[in-house]
Formats: structure tokens, C-alpha cells, sequence
């Protein structure tokens, strides 16, 4: 099926619930994320910072551009200008580059942090305790560069539907305790980022306000061979 018609059907589903759609667009060319834009889509989402900032450039000036994956440091300046949202915020340092680029041009930069839901070694995050503590010892206070709205997970990517439900729970259980503390200025748990092409329909069972969305809309990914 073609981009639009995909998009329409996904649209269906998730604007009743009140889910927002990032069109994951990492791997497609330009032209492919216009087609998506004339068909009504604004928020885009890439995974690195090389290939996010020539599609900004490229691109509409009207596009809410996300950054959906790892982050290093060193890459922060880039993007800072004029991404929408960074979803994978994972350690205190990456807040505090953030805070210190956004404060060299005067921005606040939207962030989510990242939890670490899967039971796999490569998914990167704050774990639950770590992120509770760091609020209680008010970590994240003196960050007026940073704009913290909410949280971001990734689910194992596994047919184990249990799996991945008790996974969601856990950053869904993790969102709602934190809407309960007395959090700093710059931090409300506001949006949770959760779900990808294989799971958004689960993670909306579990209060999901943003769905990641790449191969449901464009069809499968051709990466570079090696
Ligand atoms: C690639 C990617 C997605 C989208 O994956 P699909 O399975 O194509 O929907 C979502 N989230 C992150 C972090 C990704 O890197």
C-alpha cells in the first residue's frame, strides 16, 4: 500500500484515542517524506543526528523534527537549533550537554528520558530506581535549558505478546508515579513515547501519547549492505 493510504488507516486508529504519530523516516529518501508531508504528516523521526540534519535542511521548514535514538554528546550542538523533541535522553551527562548547548542559543529543548523496559544488553536508559532517585535528589533542578516532558521506552522485540505487555506496564506504572512527585520546574510526565510498527497497538493499552512509526507507514527498510 502506498505511504497516504497507510498513513489514513493509521490515522484512523490513533486520532480517536488521541495518539500522535512520529513517521519514523530514518533510511528514506527525502522525496518518500514528502509524499508522507503532502499527505498531511508534520512529525518526523530519525535516528541519528548525520542523517536528521540534511533531511531538516532538505525538507519543510513547517516539519517537527524528533530524534528517536542514541544521542552522543558530542553530536548535541547539531540538532539543538531545531529538533521538536530528543526522545532518548539516558544519562545525566547528555541532559546537562543539552542544557549547555540550548543555553548558548538561548533554547529550550524538549527531552524525554529514556527507561530501560527490555530484557535485552543493548537497549540503552535509565532504569527505575536510578531515574527515581535522581529526581529525589534533584538532579535535575538548574537544567533551565531542558525541558523534560515526559518518558520514552523501547520493548524487546519479541512475538511474546506477555512480554511485551509486562515491559509497557513497567514504564506505564514508572509514568504515573512520577505524575505523583513533586517534580522540578523544568519536568512533567506529560508524554510517553511508546511503541514502534510491531507493538503501538499494545503500548495504546498502556497510555501511550506518542507512537514511533517506520516500517507501518513506508513499508521494510533497505539498509546500506556492509
Ligand atoms: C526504527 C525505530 C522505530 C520504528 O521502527 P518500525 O518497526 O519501523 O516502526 C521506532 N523507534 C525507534 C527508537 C527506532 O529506532
Amino acid at each position: 500500500m502506498d505511504i497516504k493510504t497507510n498513513m489514513d488507516l493509521l490515522n484512523r486508529e490513533l486520532r480517536p484515542a488521541g495518539v500522535r504519530l512520529v513517521a519514523v523516516s530514518k533510511t528514506h529518501a527525502p522525496e518518500r517524506i514528502r509524499e508522507a508531508y503532502e499527505a498531511g504528516q508534520r512529525i518526523f523521526g530519525e535516528n541519528q543526528v548525520q542523517e536528521l540534519v540534511p533531511k531538516y535542511e532538505a525538507l519543510p521548514k513547517d516539519i517537527e523534527w524528533h530524534l528517536i535514538g542514541h544521542l552522543q554528546t558530542n553530536k548535541v550542538k547539531y540538532i539543538v537549533p531545531f529538533v521538536s523533541l530528543i526522545h532518548a535522553v539516558d544519562s545525566l551527562k547528555l541532559l546537562q550537554e543539552i542544557n549547555k548547548q540550548g543555553g548558548k542559543i538561548n533554547r529550550v529543548v524538549p527531552c524525554l528520558l529514556q527507561v530501560y523496559i527490555a530484557q535485552e544488553e543493548t537497549k540503552y536508559g535509565w532504569d527505575r530506581a536510578e531515574l527515581l532517585a535522581a529526581v529525589q535528589q534533584g538532579l535535575f533542578r538548574d537544567l533551565p535549558f531542558v525541558d523534560i516532558r515526559g518518558l520514552m521506552g523501547v520493548a524487546s522485540l519479541t512475538d511474546h505478546v506477555g512480554q511485551i505487555e509486562a515491559e509497557m506496564q513497567l514504564l506505564e506504572d514508572l509514568f504515573y508515579e512520577l505524575q505523583h512527585l513533586t517534580l522540578p520546574a523544568n519536568m512533567k510526565m506529560k508524554e510517553l513515547s511508546l511503541g514502534m510498527s510491531s507493538d503501538y497497538r499494545i503500548a495504546m493499552r498502556h497510555g501511550t501519547t506518542l507512537v514511533r512509526l517506520g516500517s507501518a507507514i513506508f513499508g521494510n527498510r533497505n539498509y546500506p549492505k556492509p
